[in-house]
């Protein structure tokens, strides 16, 4: 496997009776490189033995305990996404159980993380023990069939980029959580994450990537529209009470908007998005970059009630505000 900074990274599989400390002398390691390198091209920087699993916690969460990373689970190492899964976790949980701590979210926004996470979390494990079988073949026969197989894939362009761009990995898209989708098939599908793209924003001086100019806020952003236009005063003291931000995405330059400059994004290249929604559409876009809901600017109000009663904490009373709506709604 290519590693940066001219490394590569080399797994050979243990057969019975081979010991991790024999394997593990540079001479052991210089002889099995030999048919593929010279031995003085080789620098060893790290060998180590490990066996792998493929598990997962039945849950990520219990009342006040989270599991994160390697603790809620483990992957083969074969997809390369395991410390990538456990930052994915973190991403997902963090901002909730601050929302939660400062009193800004209710606690119930703290069962999405099991059901955002987890189904993602198995995908990514099944895949990485699919491609564990393709590597690891146990005999030459199973071996020409499989590389000869991935061999002819890749001379199809499509096949190629399957394989080398891992194209192959499951997008984390949910189908349970914190967010609802009222229609399959959009542009922008509510439950997956918002695109990155650079873009130009008052705050900063040069173009920045969209994770940067949004922050670790919440957004509502008006596609060629200004979403503050069409809520009321109240409506909207409500969504500053959370953090929120209200955003007009500026796509072709910001001449004809008139929205005030703090408030918008202006994506640096012609494609922006590359699932750009309609001019007038409006998407709520949580901390973590997650789409929580769409839809046409007009439906604004009810969409960022619905937003809210799922989100803030319960009153005092124990009075539930009324038209409000706290199950975790899915597809
Ligand atoms: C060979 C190999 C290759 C890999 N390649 C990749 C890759 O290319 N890409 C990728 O994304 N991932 C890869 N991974 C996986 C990645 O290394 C792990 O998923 C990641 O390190 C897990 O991070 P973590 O913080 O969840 O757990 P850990 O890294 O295990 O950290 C847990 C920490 O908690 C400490 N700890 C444990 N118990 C206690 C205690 N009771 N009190 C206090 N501290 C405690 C431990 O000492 C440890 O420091 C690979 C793993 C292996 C083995």
């Amino acid at each position: 496997m290519v590693a940066p900074g001219g490394r590569q990274r080399w797994e050979f599989m243990l057969h019975a009776g081979e010991q991790a400390s024999e394997m593990e002398k540079p001479e052991r390691v210089r002889a099995l490189l030999a048919p593929w390198c010279k031995p003085e091209d080789i620098r060893i920087e790290r060998t180590a033995v490990y066996r792998f699993h493929a598990r997962e916690a039945r849950r990520f969460s219990k009342g006040r305990c989270f599991l994160v990373g390697d603790a809620a689970h483990v992957t083969p190492p074969f997809a390369g996404q395991g410390l990538v899964a456990g930052l994915r976790d973190t991403a997902n949980l963090a901002w909730k159980i601050a929302g939660v701590v400062r009193g800004q979210l209710n606690e119930q926004v703290l069962a999405s993380y099991d059901q955002e996470r987890r189904p993602h979390a198995r995908k990514i494990i099944s895949l990485a023990r699919f491609l564990g079988k393709l590597v690891m073949p146990r005999n030459r026969l199973v071996a020409f069939a499989i590389h000869g197989t991935i061999r002819a894939v890749r001379m199809l362009p499509a096949g190629r980029s399957v394989f080398d761009d891992l194209k192959i990995k499951p997008p984390q898209v949910f189908h349970r959580g914190l967010f609802w989708r009222d229609r399959t098939a959009r542009k922008l599908l509510a439950g997956s994450m918002l695109p990155q793209c650079w873009i130009r924003t008052y705050e900063h001086s040069e173009p920045v990537l969209g994770d940067n100019a949004l922050g670790l806020q919440w957004s509502l952003i008006g596609f060629g529209v200004d979403p503050a236009a069409h809520l009321d005063g109240k409506l909207l003291a409500r969504w500053s009470c959370l953090g929120g931000m209200t955003w007009q995405w500026c796509q072709g330059g910001d001449a004809r908007h008139l929205t005030p400059k703090e408030r918008r994004l202006v994506p640096m290249d012609e494609i922006g998005l590359p699932r750009l929604p309609p001019e007038g559409w409006v998407a709520i876009v949580r901390p973590d970059r997650c789409v929580m809901a769409e839809g046409p600017s007009a439906k604004v109000d009810p969409m960022l009630q619905r937003a809210l009663s799922m989100l803030e904490p319960m009153p005092s009373s124990g009075a539930q505000p009324e038209g409000s709506h706290r199950a975790m709604t899915s597809s």
